[in-house]
């Protein structure tokens, strides 16, 4: 039984999911705590609960969702995990990062590829990974199908979507991603996304205005 705790960190306000179970089995995804003090933070909620951090996940590595990288794996020593086409996107991460007015220092450790179909183990439960690009080209969504869950990203919001106007966004292939991946998921499902509160799938069905009904 996996448990989710949701950080909201950095001026870009991004969410930062630490993924757990009973046994103290950890994963962090898209850590993007920049000041020390958000660290800190991160790092005394792992320590009260006895966690054990196993796995360093990027939905994808726009800067926002890559600030904490580096602190994640000196601190844990975790290898980062992401979709092959993402690569790119995360040598560029620095670099927007100075023209946003916030440099940091990129992860440059070794990367584990994650392609769509391929399962992860947390603990005894399992994420399937989804490819879906959009908002950007190596987007990844963790679904655990057991607990009706899905790690989105920036791909799907609550009645919002990610913006395509960044480099290698494409806003068909977004919408594209949503409807014929994430829409095909049970209505139930919560959306835990890289902004924002949490919602569902059959809420953002109903609900979203870039996907309304006519246009499925
Ligand atoms: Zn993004
Ligand atoms: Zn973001």
């Amino acid at each position: 039984m996996l448990t989710i705790k949701q950080f909201t960190f950095s001026p870009v306000q991004e969410n930062t999911y630490v993924i757990y179970n009973e046994q103290g089995w950890c994963a962090i995804v898209d850590p993007g705590c920049y000041f020390s003090n958000e660290r800190k933070v991160l790092r005394d909620f792992i320590d009260d609960h006895s966690l054990s951090p196993k796995l360093l996940l990027n939905t994808h590595c726009h800067l926002d969702h890559v600030f904490g990288n580096k602190f994640i794996h000196d601190t844990y020593g975790l290898i980062l995990h992401i979709h092959p086409n993402e690569k790119v996107v995360l040598d560029f991460a620095p670099v927007s990062g100075q023209s946003w007015g916030l440099p940091f220092e990129n992860y440059n450790g070794a990367i584990t590829y994650l392609n769509e179909g391929d399962t992860i183990r947390v603990g005894q439960d399992m994420l399937e990974i989804i490819h879906t690009p959009g908002h950007s080209p190596g987007s990844i969504c963790y679904y655990c199908r057991a607990q009706r869950f899905i790690i989105s990203g920036d791909v799907l919001f609550r009645e919002s979507i990610g913006r395509t106007d960044l480099p290698l966004g494409n806003s068909e292939t977004l919408l594209k991603s949503i409807r014929e991946k994430l829409f095909l998921l049970p209505d139930e499902v919560m959306v835990y996304s890289g902004h924002g509160p949490v919602t569902t799938i059959g809420y953002e069905k109903m609900n979203n205005p870039f996907l309304s009904q006519e246009s499925l």
